[in-house]
């Protein structure tokens, strides 16, 4: 199809992350094709990322979270944004979708001739008995986070009872406990953070004690129980344990959304979310997937997988609105599965495979771990920073990184995904000629500790 063909429409499913940047990329490429944004919800273009901070107050106002209004949209970028209508079904050899009005209830239909699934994730709703109780949240989207945030204001609870221990849950149980609630983390496997090693979890764990987090692991929940209509307390472990609770979050992980693509006869991959070349585009003609919805190549381990993140999001919806105007013009090779949060006053982060991830997947992995301080010594602050490197034994590339401190996290672990993204070794790593100065780091950088100490092992 000719790219600058007049009056061609691009039709965009969700209106958050990807799918906002593959209209925006469009009309910036190209402002003679019509952009129509179909969103379900009562907002687009949010940072989702930044709920728990809205919800504890460090952002007061939830507008500061909103990148572009839908009257924005239409006024500086020409895209058409439809509020609160619902994609129910796509007609591929028809180039057509229908639409639910979820305002009026009105059915409708639009006509693409590219179109975009951009539907996100939803949260793991586990069927917990009682999981429907008023004050049992899930924490997606902007509109959860200012349910939550009135919910707190109006009824000030006391307790509250974090369902997962995975990044989101770590984040949520921090905005409690700045909100001067007592918190409690409920975690079923035996361990937080994922498959995150052992060594960066302790260093968690003790930051979470210190803040006063309780943390039990291993537990399986029975019922959420109601006392005068809200959960009062969570039963678990068969009864032999409860937990008083004014306040239930549960994070216990995301799955695509992928009903609608189903439904149209588009491919899903084998984690459960759309599969896309590197150009994005589903096994059907003229259907793009990116974000939340979609499985990406993981650049370490070769394989599909599925990692939603904001990050990749918008860089996917970015090639997907560059490769509308000129098809086939850009790629999206994957990710190293790099991903960072505050915990309290701890950074943490991880980049590649955890070790677990690395021996599932066939690897010769071993690890090493160090702890190094943030700054010159002779320089006042700076806090140490542990890092977990997993190296491959047979060519002694690095695999993967994992770090925890109280700064200088955030940034460094971009080093290691760069070293990731060139297939580099430790030993490569390990001659990098990284920046010095005493109140930014030691002479010898904590990353490049963690590749000496690596090259030892590996040597050895
Ligand atoms: C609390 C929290 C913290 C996070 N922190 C980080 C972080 O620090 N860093 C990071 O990289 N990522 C983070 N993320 C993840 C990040 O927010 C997501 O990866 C990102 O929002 C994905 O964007 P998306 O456009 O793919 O999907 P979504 O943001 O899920 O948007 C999809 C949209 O599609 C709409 N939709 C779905 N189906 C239909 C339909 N049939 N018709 C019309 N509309 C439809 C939905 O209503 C939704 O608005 C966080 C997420 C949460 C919840």
């Amino acid at each position: 199809m000719n790219s600058k063909t007049q009056n061609r429409r691009f039709v965009v499913i969700g209106g958050v992350a990807a799918g906002m940047s593959a209209a925006s990329a469009v009309k910036r490429d190209d402002p003679s094709i019509e952009v129509i944004v179909l969103e379900k919800g009562e907002f687009i273009s949010y940072s989702a990322c930044s709920l728990p901070y809205f919800i504890s107050d460090v952002i007061k106002d939830y507008r500061q979270l909103i990148a572009l209004t839908p009257e924005q949209a239409r006024q500086e970028r020409q895209i058409a944004v439809w509020l609160k209508h619902e994609a129910m079904a796509i007609y591929p050899e028809k180039h057509l979708v229908a639409v639910l009005d979820r305002e009026t209830g009105a059915e409708k239909t639009v006509t693409y001739d590219d179109l975009m699934i951009a539907s996100g994730g939803t949260p793991i709703n586990p069927p917990i008995p009682g999981i429907d109780l008023p004050n049992v949240f899930q924490i997606r989207t902007l509109s959860d986070g200012i349910t939550i945030k009135q919910y707190i204001a109006t009824h000030a609870p006391k307790k509250a009872v974090i369902i997962g221990g995975g990044y989101i849950g770590l984040e949520m149980a921090e905005t409690c406990t700045v909100l001067g609630m007592e918190v409690t983390v409920l975690e079923k496997l035996g361990n937080i953070m994922g498959t995150m090693g052992n060594e960066m979890t302790a260093v968690i764990e003790a930051e979470l004690k210190h803040q006063g987090i309780r943390v039990v692991k291993d537990i399986d929940i029975d019922s959420f129980e109601a006392i005068e209509g809200q959960c009062g307390y969570i039963l678990a472990d068969k009864g032999k344990q409860h937990f008083e609770t004014d306040l239930v979050i549960v994070a216990v992980g995301v799955r695509p959304e992928v009903a609608l693509a189903k439904g149209a006869g588009i491919a899903i991959g084998e984690t459960g979310a759309i599969a896309v070349d590197a150009t994005l585009r589903t096994n059907l003609d003229h259907i793009y997937a990116s974000g939340d919805c979609t499985e990406v190549t993981h650049l370490v381990s070769g394989k599909k997988a599925y990692i939603p993140l904001g990050t990749t999001a918008n860089k996917q919806g970015r090639i997907v609105g560059r490769n509308v105007v000129n098809p086939g013009c850009c790629q999206f090779k994957g990710v190293v599965g790099t991903a960072v949060t505050k915990i309290c006053d701890l950074e943490v982060a991880r980049t590649g495979l955890s070790l677990m991830e690395a021996k599932r997947f066939g690897f010769p992995a071993t690890t090493v771990t160090i702890t190094a301080k943030s700054r010159a010594s002779s320089y006042p602050g700076g806090s140490p920073i542990t890092i977990t490197l997993i190296l491959d034994q047979t060519n002694q590339e690095l695999l993967g990184a994992e770090m925890a401190g109280k700064e200088g996290v955030a940034k460094r672990i971009d080093i290691f995904a760069t070293a990731l993204y060139n297939q580099m070794t430790v030993q490569e790593l390990a001659e990098l000629d990284l920046s010095y100065a005493p109140p930014f780091a030691p002479v010898w950088d904590p990353v490049l500790v963690a590749a000496n100490v690596g090259v030892k092992k590996l040597s050895s």
